[in-house]
Order: C-alpha cells, then structure tokens, then sequence
C-alpha cells in the first residue's frame, strides 16, 4: 500500500463503535462503569477501557494509531501542543544532572525550553548544525539524548539522520527527531534511523489553523541502558518500549498534556488531506522560491534551489520535496517590513503549515527573546522574511510576491 492509500485506509483505520466513517468525538471528561471491579480493571491495565480523557480517549487514540502507522511507530502519544510533546519527550528520559546535545536550526520555542530546562539542572549543549562529527565530538557520559529539527524553519538545514543516528547509536544515546516541517507525507525518520519522531500537528498535519496539538512516536528499537538512562529506572521490564511506557502511565500522564478530544478530530480530519495538501504546497513552494531566485539581487533560501546547501538530502531523505517553507532577506528590516505589509494574498501570522499562505518577520516575532548567535544559527537576521506556502494558485502568489518586492525595492531606491 503506498503512503496515499495508507492514509485513508491504513490498518490503525478500524471501524468505529456504530460504523461511522471518522472516529466520533468522544467530548467526556469521564467514563463510566457498570461496578466498580471493572473500573478497578481498567485502572490496573488489567482490561482494555478508558477511565478518564486526560489518560486515554477514543477520539484521541484514534488519531495515534493512525500516526503510529504512518511514521511506523511502535507506540504514539498525544498531546496538547507541539512544545508539550517535545518537552514530556525530553523528560522521559532525562533527570537532573544530565545532557542534551540539541541543534539544527531550531524553533525559537525549544531554544527557550532549553533554557528553562537549565533551571532544573538539565543542561543543553548547541551543536549549530547536528552533523555526525559535530556530534560525536559533543557527546559526553552525560548525554542522554540527541535533539534535532529534520528540516529546521526557517534555516532548513537537513539532518542527515543516518549518519547522525549511526554516532548516537555507537555511544548508546537516541536521536529524537522534530519533523514537524517534513510531515509523514515528505519523510520518514524512523525508517533512517531516529529513536522517537515529533510533530506539531498544529502545523501541516491539522492543516486547516484550526487546534494546536503534538505528538510523540516511539521508534520502539532503541536499546535503553538503564544504568545510563536513569530516568527510565522502573520501566527495565519494557524493554525496548520504555520510554513509551514512562511518557504514558508517567511523564505525559502526570504532566496533564493531554490533547483534547475535539483536537484530535480536528487534526484527524486535517491528516485525511495531507497528501494532496503536501503535493500542492511543495509545487508552489517550488515555482514561488525559482521565481524569486530570478529577481535581481535576491537571496531566496528553499531546499530544491540548486546552490541550497543541503540540496543533496531532497532526493536522500525527503522524497524528492523541498517542503513548504522557503525565507528570503529583504536588505533591511524596513524593507522586510514594506514587502510584508505590501502582499495581497499572503497573511501576516504567526503558524507554518496552513493552507493559506502566511508570513513573517521572525527576528522581530518567534526569535524576539533568542540572542543573535542563536537567531543567525537558526538562518534568521535582521531582514529575513519566513513564508509558508499555502494551496492557492502558484501564479497569483508569485505575481503578488514579486510585485511587492519591487515595490519596496523602487520605494527605497526613490526615498534615497
Ligand atoms: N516544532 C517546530 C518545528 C515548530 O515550528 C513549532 C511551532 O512553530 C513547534 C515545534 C511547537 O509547536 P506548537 O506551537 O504546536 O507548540
């Protein structure tokens, strides 16, 4: 079955309680038993049920199920947003007094968790770039897990995840992987090599902008050294599946990350498209960057432009896809400014992943409390421009782009 059949008709698909085609939204707080030894059973793992949403609901396994499919997963968690599925993730696994090497471009929010992290002695070491070297000579008998971005936004540098892995292997450490800008429809992390994938679904996988919402897939291969991995003491009897097992009966549980039931509909829903979504946003992604790259004196950064430096991954890792992200610098902050305010089509927010095009300043926004070495290590200065292709005619976009460069370009020629 290829991937587009598997989205819609996958195994994790299963016919629902009364035959309906989508999972139905099971908006309770609670579930109730019919005596109390049955709930007790529930309670105990002892029998399949759900006792309370912000430990198990149907609609939400259902959105997990299909995930754990697609990215081929051994066991997938919910949650309530990217950034609680990235932080329940690193918790799982980490305790006071250890290391995480960390790089790759990353999103200024997980710049700042990693420095909240420091306040509970769990310390981040950068690598600019999560190359297998850079790793291998960053790697302590501290280190307990490697985090990276697939594609970082709005860098988008490529981990090469095989050989990246292969060192974290070699020392006995996981790779977790943030692929929330590939999607399952443009790469499959775990197939190369990564111990656990995470997805802001409120991204490309809801892909209409309507819930935020993360999730965690556990490879389920990685072999946990329980003297090493301190954190998953207690969870030795799961083996290969432990920090699943801690991220749900503990971390994420105990957490209260939990997503929310009418979310994980939405995101179910939104999963449906992604396909076609992905298909249409990488070819105007694609026309709109070449188009830009044509105009005089601009610097446009999109993964399948010939002299993009990780060009090479597109047909190694990312299925021949540049994905839908592409940043240009305008020359100046006003002038950033000027193109931004001067587009018809294309929004002004703060998101990536939705069907209608969005932009950005991102020093002045989502990188406002990063210092300069981590804005420049995340490809942002001062007149960079982020856009997030969307769906709509890749001629009205990039007739609107381009006039409001030249716009701001003649404007500023004129005021000097
Ligand atoms: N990871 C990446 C790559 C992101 O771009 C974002 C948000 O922009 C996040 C994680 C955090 O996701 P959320 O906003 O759902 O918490």
């Amino acid at each position: 079955m290829q991937f587009d059949t598997k989205l819609l008709h996958g195994r994790a698909i299963k016919g629902y309680a009364d035959r309906e085609i989508l999972p139905p939204i099971s908006q309770v707080s609670a579930y109730r038993y019919d005596s109390m030894e049955e709930l007790e059973r529930v309670f105990a793992h002892k029998s399949m049920g759900y006792a309370y949403s912000r430990i198990g609901n149907p609609t939400v396994s259902a959105l997990e199920q299909r995930i754990n499919e697609l990215e081929g997963g051994a066991g997938t968690v919910c949650c309530s947003s990217g950034m609680s599925a990235i932080t329940a993730s690193l918790l799982a696994v980490c305790e006071a007094g250890d290391e995480i090497i960390a790089g790759n471009g990353l999103y200024g929010g997980t710049i700042d968790l990693f420095r909240d992290l420091e306040k509970f002695n769990i310390h981040t070491v950068f690598a600019g770039e999560l190359k297998a070297e850079e790793v291998r000579r960053l790697i302590t008998d501290r280190t307990r897990v490697i985090f990276g971005e697939l594609i970082s936004n709005p860098s988008l540098k490529v981990m090469d995840i095989e050989a990246v892995s292969a060192v974290a292997h070699e020392a006995g450490i996981p790779l977790f992987v943030d692929s929330t800008t590939a999607t399952p429809y443009i790469a499959n992390p775990i197939a190369l090599g990564a111990d656990a994938v995470i997805h802001s679904t409120s991204k490309y996988i809801n892909g209409g902008g309507n819930s935020i919402g993360g999730i965690i897939v556990d490879g389920g291969r990685f072999k946990w050294d329980f003297d090493k991995h301190r954190a998953l003491r207690g969870f030795e009897k799961y083996g290969k599946l432990a920090f699943s097992v801690r991220l749900r009966t503990d971390i994420w549980e105990n957490f209260g990350g939990c997503m929310a039931p009418m979310n994980a509909f939405l995101n179910y829903i939104g999963l449906d498209t992604l396909s076609l979504r992905m298909e249409r946003i990488c070819s105007n992604a694609r026309l709109l960057a070449e188009a830009l790259d044509k105009l005089p004196g601009m610097e446009v950064n999109y993964l399948t432009l010939p002299q993009h430096p990780c060009h090479e991954f597109v047909d190694k890792e990312l299925n021949g896809l540049g994905g839908g992200i592409l940043s240009f610098r305008a020359g100046s902050r006003e002038r950033a400014y000027e193109i931004i305010n001067g587009l018809k089509y294309a929004l002004i927010a703060s998101n990536i992943g939705d069907l209608r095009t969005l932009v950005i300043h991102p020093a002045s926004t989502i990188y406002i409390h990063s210092d300069k070495r981590q804005m420049e290590a995340a490809g942002v200065y001062d007149d960079t421009v982020r856009v997030s292709v969307g769906i709509e005619d890749a001629g009205d976009l990039t007739e609107d782009f381009t006039r409001a460069i030249k716009e701001a370009g003649s404007r500023q020629e004129a005021s000097a």
